[in-house]
């Protein structure tokens, strides 16, 4: 059994060995596949699988014979569990070790520090959606002060600490937040260069669906990611940051809402993803993350005794909180059902239909009564 300290390094070890890393990552079951020596791209293919190649036959990934074959053709398409394939990939050491960020089912926050100039209108461009005042706008450097201004907007902790999560330093002195997605959800990786496509914010990029991230413990001709702050595992994304990743076009509509999932107004999605950056609604988004971490939390606790407990009314009281929420357009409505899913099942694993259900009628109950501060009502 490798230990995981063992396994990434720490700021003492020299060079971890790629085979190792490879070996914790699919431990976490999260496909791996080599990255070419000394860079953080994959292995190029073969030559009829390689794009610049003369030999190269136009043909899909999903389903090309080099990967049933081993081969690491397609990058992340090629990631795989499998321990022989593993030790054949990683016999050479030079070989760096990147995750397959989609079927790992991860959310990586990929934040820059690249010394590039910030936007020429900071105030709204460096995080799409929110006004910044001209004083947060002037102060930002950085990804990790973009980064720092979209927590305390959300009323979070510095989520650049190594507390809240695996956090990874980069060769670049950048950093990587590792998560996982809640059960159920989907999401998208940013698109295009900064200032095209879908995106969080200046100089944040997030690795998800057809994403690749650079595994800790992994060396480049930069140096080494460094896993730094207490925390080895990815916790669950929070609401905060996947409220942030909704109202920015991050969550995928697939999986398909099932005939058990609620409808609520799109009203609630809209205004939950345009809340400007004024005292009360800073106040308000406080209040709301708060109201419902206090009953995601009394559902949690149930996992900490075996049975009965009061789940099924924990759930249903926070299901009930939530619709609440969202149809007050506090939170959206994929964010609360993934968070409740994930409290539910946190508890009880093996309930999923019943908490399916629990969150189907507590949503759908909730969202006839809007939730607002008391000072608003
Ligand atoms: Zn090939
Ligand atoms: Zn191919």
């Amino acid at each position: 059994m490798t230990s995981t300290v063992d396994a990434l390094g720490d700021q003492r070890t020299p060079r971890p060995d790629p085979e190792r890393v490879a070996r914790w990552c699919a431990a976490q079951q999260w496909p791996v596949f080599p990255l070419a020596p000394g860079r953080k791209i994959p292995m190029p293919g073969c030559r009829r699988c390689r794009h610049n190649s003369p030999a190269y036959e136009p043909h899909p990934a999903r389903g090309c014979p080099c990967l049933a074959n081993g081969g690491w053709c397609h990058g992340f398409y090629a990631g795989t569990l499998d321990p022989a394939l593993i030790a054949r990939w990683w016999s050479d050491p030079r070989r760096g070790v990147a995750v397959a960020t989609g079927p790992a089912r991860l959310v990586v926050i990929d934040v820059d520090r690249h010394t590039t100039t910030p936007p020429e209108d900071p105030e709204t461009a460096l995080l799409p959606g929110l006004t910044l005042a001209p004083a947060q706008a002037a102060s930002v450097r950085d990804g990790v002060d973009v980064l720092r201004l979209l927590a305390r907007h959300h009323r979070q902790d510095d989520p650049v600490a190594g507390e809240l999560t695996l956090t990874v330093r980069t060769p670049s002195e950048g950093i990587h937040l590792w998560f996982r997605a809640p059960a159920r959800t989907r999401w998208y990786s940013s698109g295009g260069g900064d200032h095209r496509g879908r995106r969080l914010g200046w100089q944040l990029d997030v690795r998800a669906d057809g994403g690749l991230i650079v595994a800790p413990g992994t060396t480049t001709a930069c140096g080494t990611y460094r896993p730094i702050g207490p925390v080895r595992r990815p916790a669950l994304l929070p609401v905060w940051l996947a409220t942030a990743l909704t109202a920015t076009g991050h969550l995928a509509d697939e999986p398909p809402p099932t005939a058990q999932e609620v409808k609520v107004p799109n009203r609630a999605r809209a205004a939950a993803a345009g809340v400007p950056d004024q005292h009360p609604a800073r106040d308000r988004q406080g209040w709301a993350q708060q109201s419902a971490a206090t009953v995601l939390e009394a559902v949690a606790e149930c996992g900490r005794v075996s049975e009965g407990a009061g789940w099924s009314a924990a759930v249903n009281r926070a299901a009930y909180t939530l619709g609440g929420l969202v149809a007050g357009g506090h939170i959206p409505q994929p964010a609360a059902h993934a968070a409740l899913l994930e409290a539910a099942l946190g508890a009880r694993p093996h309930k999923e239909s019943a908490a399916l259900s629990i969150i189907r009628s507590g949503l759908a109950a909730g969202t006839r009564r809007a939730l607002h501060p008391k000072d608003e009502r």
